[in-house]
């Protein structure tokens, strides 16, 4: 959720009755702190950041996370040893982001208060192992003792009555809110997903760190160095840097990374988040309801 989540989106999503998550990714730390103040004062309800920590100045963005107050933290992208208990020593709550059973057992480990567990078909950066979110759930749930939050692939009120049957708690939703009114994505990447189908999402460049992304001209280029038998420095070269700005945030649609789920495949409009998160929950309870006549 990089360069779409930032305060507008985190207090729509809680002043709607989720928890809203300020994607700290794309964030300089004096960003963050701005968007940090920001979200305060347009909700008094809980909102969380969350840090993936394969970005520089996390010690700096951790300080301000503490400094001003923020009680819910997700980490990704890292080791969950490297800052859960200083968070928690602050009084925040700490959840950590896997792909698979291991991680979730390092997580655990290292003592953080819940985990997501994001499938396969989650947008961005993902797993190695491609381990779908139907498989991934009820593995991680048998191994775990701790509150599990599923993700990837979950946009619907069924879909997140599905992985709860699976034996999650909650849910983390992403590529959906891509397409609200609030996401600070460039408009050109909200109507790409939005316009996005069956099989127009691929997960690539495992060899640096795996990634879903929608296939445009940068996706072939790629492809293309494969075929060419690319080496990673090769790959990295390719990939440059802030490509991901260039297309989630910048809207250059051909050139740029365009990261986000299977799921937009069945994102077909652009909408409030308060709207997003009243039919999410609307269908979840009629779903509910139908399959207990069952
Ligand atoms: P890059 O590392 O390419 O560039 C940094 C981006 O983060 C810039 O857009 C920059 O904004 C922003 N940024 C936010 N905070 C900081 C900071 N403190 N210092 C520097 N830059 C900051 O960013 P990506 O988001 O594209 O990639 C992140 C990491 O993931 C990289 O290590 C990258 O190699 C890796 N990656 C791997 C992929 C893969 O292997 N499949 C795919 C995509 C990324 P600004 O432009 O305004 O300076």
């Amino acid at each position: 959720m990089i360069w779409a989540s930032g305060w507008r989106l985190a207090s729509a999503v809680s002043n709607a009755g989720g928890l809203g998550l300020i994607g700290a990714g794309s964030m300089y730390p004096e960003v963050l702190r701005e968007h940090i103040q920001k979200c305060q004062q347009a909700t008094d309800k809980p909102f969380g950041v969350n840090v993936p920590m394969i970005y520089p100045d996390i010690d700096k963005i951790m300080d301000i996370i503490i400094e001003l107050g923020v009680k819910i933290v997700f980490t990704s992208a890292g080791n969950p040893k490297t800052w859960t208990r200083h968070l928690k020593q602050n009084g925040i709550t700490v959840v950590h982001v896997v792909s698979s059973v291991k991680f979730a057992l390092k997580a655990e480990e290292a003592g953080v208060d819940a985990i997501v567990a994001e499938g396969f078909e989650a947008g961005g950066h993902n797993g190695r192992d491609e381990t779908t979110t139907l498989t991934l759930i009820p593995s991680v749930k048998e191994k775990i003792n701790i509150p599990l939050i599923a993700a990837g692939g979950i946009a619907t009120g069924r879909s997140m009555l599905a992985v709860m049957v699976l034996g999650a708690d909650g849910v983390q939703v992403g590529s959906r809110f891509v397409a609200s009114d609030e996401a600070s994505s460039h408009h050109l990447f909200k109507k790409k997903v939005v316009e996005a189908g069956e099989g127009d999402t691929q997960l690539t460049l495992k060899e640096l760190a795996p990634v879903r992304l929608i296939k445009n001209k940068f996706y072939n280029d790629v492809q293309q160095a494969y075929e060419n038998g690319a080496s990673v420095e090769q790959l990295k070269e390719l990939l440059g840097r802030a490509r991901a700005k260039r297309g989630m945030f910048e809207g250059d649609m051909e050139e740029g990374e365009l990261e986000i789920g299977q799921v937009s495949a069945l994102i077909n409009e652009i909408k409030p988040a308060s709207q997003i998160v009243s039919e999410i929950m609307q269908e979840f309870e009629e779903a509910k309801a139908s399959i207990s006549e069952i």
